[in-house]
């Protein structure tokens, strides 16, 4: 067992419960956590490492969204508008993919552990993501992706996706969890999303969806116009949107865990039935800005449980999650900043697991031991002030313990 204290201890529970001069205990779970005092009162004999002045203990990060088969772009996509991107992507999706090389994304994880991630979500279109998620020590929930509206493919693209899921699930591990994606409304054939949902639900898998991420995808569910009817016309000769958004919000009951990533342009009957369908929203505001989205409205979600993610190297500069909250920070300014911090740490974390289906993401007695230490950047004087402190002046950690193991210092 391992025993750690810190200044502060950010539990990440519903209350945003914090610990002043804050203890744990784990091994591959969390068996303790309490004040410094109480714990070394009940473990006399053990030394309880301490973190250093102005430690900070809390869960690690669960980046719910990333896309890792897109990591080698820099410069290559079309920023500013959804759809110039989406063609963009198309364009140079080969060359992208096959830069994207196994040590690429070795990198790009191993820097995500540096980051203070130990959980992700990764949608993968192709599988040539597979080797480095088995390999890395990062909590993978791996959801194969499901795409394609062309009636005449459906058998080829369901086997196809079929054949994908069963590689995964070769992998399966407490570490490595097959999932299943769907890729979006307009371009996953009804009946593509029919079957696949099904395996899905036979399997206890988490399902995971983008909905409602641009204008364009909105008018052409609501009323097949809009930017999407020419590219819907010369790329897969097209005229009419194959769903609505409630038709597609209704394929999903009774799946879960379940999420939607964007969801920007969803209206209140859509948020409803995301909320009755007790799924969760995944939130990837450096995205959103990037394509020139809406931002979405976090005044709007009510009840609706939120998560964080980066979505891919694609339409972002960096999987760092601390980066992520600190722009969701500074583009909400229509919320209190200091509630909003709160939000933004809680949704990284209890919030993630949640969006996942995993035992993570909150400090307390049984959870998965994942968990981050950092020192901040000077003392605090009031406990409310730490959220805010954290989001301003981290992006990295100390240390990052992945199921009880300290994965920077091995
Ligand atoms: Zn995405």
């Amino acid at each position: 067992m391992k025993f750690l204290c810190a200044d502060w201890l950010l539990t990440c529970d519903e209350d945003f419960t914090i610990i002043k001069d804050g203890a744990i205990v784990f091994d591959s779970h969390i068996v303790e956590v309490s004040t410094y005092e109480k714990l070394q009162e009940k473990y006399p004999n053990e030394n309880i490492e301490y973190l250093g002045t102005n430690s900070c203990l809390m869960p690690g990060l669960i980046n719910t969204h990333t896309h890792l088969e897109f990591s080698a772009n820099k410069t290559s996509l079309k920023y500013g508008n959804f759809v110039d991107w989406l063609f963009s992507v198309i364009t140079h999706r080969e060359k992208l993919v096959e830069k994207a090389t196994k040590k690429y994304i070795d990198f790009e994880l191993k820097k995500m552990i540096q980051n203070g991630t130990t959980t992700i979500g990764a949608i993968s279109s192709y599988g040539y993501d597979l080797e480095s998620c088995v390999e890395s020590p990062l909590n993978v929930v791996y959801f194969t992706e499901a795409l394609g509206s062309k009636q005449d493919m459906i058998d080829t693209l369901f086997a196809d996706f079929k054949a994908k899921l069963q590689t995964a699930q070769k992998y399966a591990s407490d570490h490595f969890i097959p999932a299943v994606a769907i890729h979006s409304p307009y371009s996953t054939h009804p009946f593509l999303i029919r079957e696949v949902l099904q395996i899905a639900k036979e399997n206890g898998m988490a399902v995971s969806a983008h909905f409602q991420e641009s204008k364009a995808e909105n008018e052409w569910l609501n009323h097949s116009c809009g930017e999407f009817e020419k590219f819907f016309k010369s790329m897969l000769d097209q005229k009419s949107s194959l769903t609505t958004p409630m038709n597609f919000l209704n394929q999903f009951q009774g799946i879960k865990p379940l999420s939607f990533t964007h969801c920007v342009e969803a209206n209140k009957q859509e948020l409803e039935k995301i909320k009755q369908l007790g799924a969760s929203i995944i939130h990837c505001p450096n995205s959103n800005r990037l394509l020139n989205n809406a931002t979405l409205n976090l005044s709007y979600l009510n009840d609706i449980p939120m998560a964080m993610g980066t979505d891919g190297l694609s339409s972002n500069h960096t999987l760092n999650m601390f980066e992520e909250m600190k722009s969701a920070l500074f583009i909400h300014n229509n919320l209190e900043p200091n509630q909003l911090a709160q939000k933004l740490l809680k949704s990284a974390t209890s919030g993630g697991a949640k969006a996942l289906g995993v035992q993570k993401g909150v400090l307390q007695k049984g959870y998965d031991a994942d968990i981050i230490s950092f020192i901040l950047a000077d003392e605090i004087e009031d406990q409310e002030d730490i959220a805010m402190a954290i989001l301003l002046h981290t992006n990295s950690t100390t240390h990052t313990y992945i199921g009880g193991n300290d994965e920077l210092h091995k």
